[in-house]
């Protein structure tokens, strides 16, 4: 089975929105669609989406939710401690920056995702991670070697825990007790910016 990944950089703010596609069924699972998803449409236009994951429920992660579910007819799929952020602007962040894109809701999810969870889709199985911090249901998406982490970590960098819900020693705790327990040769494909490995970040992160 060859699934490919796709990045494709959504936005105001630069997020990151993946698209996995099983090349050999042409299904595809969308992580974080985000602002103004235009491109993404374009992209998943001839292809089945068999799920619509959300690392976390930031507008800048979530804005384009319901036009990707809308064209594709899929589920979306959030951590329940982030249920009600979809309805509320305050809670998901977007009334904080009216500038950016006003008031931003989306319809809920359609299923909670919890630590530990494997999800079967696209004839492989995706893993769950809890990696709260940044935010409280913060989740992370491990694929074989390859980690879709929302904010949690970046290229030398960590998510900031300013923001409603955020909590420092709860990203200490993802950090120090899940991420960086991962095998070295994981690759980090990140909320915002470049990719990173988990040998890389653990020797050269300053939060490391
Ligand atoms: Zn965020
Ligand atoms: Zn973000």
């Amino acid at each position: 089975m060859t699934l490919q990944i796709e990045t494709i950089v959504l936005g105001s703010l630069g997020t990151n929105a993946y698209l996995l596609k099983n090349t050999e069924t042409n299904h595809a699972v969308v992580i974080d669609p985000g602002m103004k998803p235009g491109a993404l449409l374009r992209r998943i236009e001839p292809l089945q989406v068999e799920a619509i994951l959300l690392t976390h429920a930031h507008f800048d992660h979530m804005a384009g939710v319901d036009e990707v579910r809308d064209a594709k007819g899929c589920p979306v799929y959030l951590h329940d401690l982030e249920a009600d952020w979809m309805t509320d602007p305050k809670k998901n962040g977007s009334a904080r920056w009216p500038e950016v894109g006003g008031a931003i809701t989306a319809r809920p999810a359609e299923y909670d995702l919890a630590e530990g969870q494997v999800l079967k889709l696209l004839g492989t199985e995706i893993r769950v991670l809890h990696t709260p911090g940044h935010s409280p249901g913060s989740v992370s998406f491990l694929w074989e070697d390859r980690l879709f982490g929302g904010d949690a970590l970046f290229r030398l960098g960590v998510g900031r825990t300013d923001l409603y819900g955020g909590n420092e020693r709860e990203l200490h705790d993802t950090l120090h007790n899940k991420l960086f327990k991962l095998d070295d040769a994981v690759q980090v494909y990140p909320g915002h910016g470049p990719k990173t490995t988990i040998g890389y970040e653990r020797a050269n992160n300053p939060y490391a």
